[in-house]
């Protein structure tokens, strides 16, 4: 039979077709009117996508390089940070901070957790510059939750800067980034925005402009006071990746388009969407006899299951792709076999998320030898659909 490829993997993500045509037909120069009009529109919609009054700047680099930016230009050699690990890319952070001289307080938890608020408070200390930490880990799909992080590092000590990796979280989860305080939030363009990896975006509070004025570190190609002033002028500093940024605009209107034109409303939309579609994974896949990874606090941005012991996921991965061309991800490092991981942030329906339950019911029977009958998964993830609005 044939196989159409198709992505389910936690970025990239599949491609959404009007960004595609966008992003064929940008063949703009960066220091002109039409690119100025373009990048100003961008920004704004990004902004309204975001969800916050707070400036929002972009990048051409992926998801780490405005990870690496909100380290460089906060902190100063020899600050202490707070870091919250939970899996692979709260590691990114302990080495990010490391690697610009910070002092770094760990609060890690095992993964397929999330943090304890009482332990979180008692590792900020009076002199914490910075709290690090992500929206949702995307290595184990746990969910953290930032709203009540940042209260609790906030009651102990008022000024510390709130940093959030949402690379997945944005799109996936409601975030009130104003309300709740948070000083940086950071998204990638291969995740929930439906388009190619190769753009990052954060929004930058005052309170984080006045500590990056005070930062020591040396900065060049990631200066956000030098990205500001540019984008005030409709540019960016370097040349940017023009492309992906059409690419962004078109889908930034399809997400609008899903409500009218409301693009807060349609990022509620997709926010639901994925809730949705991991809500039927999680049903399907425990119906077929596959474990939870992040049971107390699951992310919609994807599904994390462990394979029953002594069987490996890594065949799974394999299968799925060499009979049906769907991608799902492996677990990452030492979870590498262990799990695998299902995206529904994005470009990600109905069809999709039953159909790859109907494989993975073929895969689990043949592959894994598990007492499959076809259709329970499927059944499960219907029910799910059916009795959710
Ligand atoms: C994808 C991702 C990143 C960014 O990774 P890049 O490869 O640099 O784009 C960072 N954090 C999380 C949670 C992610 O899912």
């Amino acid at each position: 039979m044939f196989r159409k490829t198709r992505l389910y993997t936690p970025g990239p993500t599949p491609l959404l077709p009007a960004a595609q045509f966008a992003m064929a037909a940008a063949d703009i120069h960066h220091r002109t009117a039409e690119f100025r009009a373009l990048y100003t529109r961008v920004l704004a919609q990004l902004k309204e996508f975001v969800g916050t009054e707070n400036d929002v700047l972009m990048l051409s680099c992926s998801g780490t390089g405005a990870m690496e930016a909100s380290v460089s230009n906060l902190t100063s050699p020899g600050d202490r940070v707070l870091v919250l690990s939970g899996g692979k890319f709260g590691e990114r952070w302990v080495a990010l901070a490391k690697a610009f001289g910070c002092v770094v307080d760990l609060v890690s938890v095992p993964y397929g957790e999330t943090f304890d608020l009482e332990v979180v408070k008692a590792a900020v200390k009076p002199d914490t510059k910075a709290v690090y930490l992500q929206g949702t880990e995307t290595s184990t799909a746990v969910r953290h939750d930032v709203q009540e992080i940042a209260a609790a590092v906030r009651a102990v000590q008022p000024e510390i800067l709130v940093v959030v990796d949402a690379i997945t979280g944005l799109g996936t989860t409601h975030f009130d980034v104003d309300a709740w305080g948070v000083d940086v939030l950071i998204g990638g363009s291969q995740k929930a925005v439906m388009i190619p990896p190769g753009l990052a975006y954060l929004s930058v509070s005052d309170r984080a402009w006045a500590a990056m004025d005070a930062s020591k570190n040396p900065r060049y190609y990631f200066d956000l006071r030098k990205e500001r002033k540019n984008a005030k002028n409709g540019e960016s500093a370097y040349t940017p990746a023009v492309a992906l940024i059409a690419g962004l605009g078109a889908a930034l209107d399809y997400i609008a388009g899903q409500a009218g034109g409301n693009l807060a409303e349609g990022r509620k939309l997709l926010v639901d969407n994925a809730e949705r579609c991991a809500a039927m994974t999680r049903a399907g896949l425990v119906a077929l006899g596959f474990t939870l990874f992040a049971p107390t606090a699951p992310a919609a941005a994807a599904t994390a299951v462990a394979v029953p012991e002594g069987l490996d996921s890594s065949a799974v991965v394999k299968e799925v792709k060499a009979r049906f061309g769907a991608v799902i991800a492996n677990g990452q490092g030492e979870m590498k076999g262990k799990i695998f991981r299902i995206a529904h942030l994005g470009f990600f329906d109905y069809m999709d998320t039953i159909a790859l339950l109907g494989a993975l019911e073929l895969v689990a029977k043949d592959t894994l030898k598990l007492p499959v009958k076809f259709g329970q998964g499927v059944a499960a993830a219907q029910e799910v659909f059916a009795n959710s609005k």
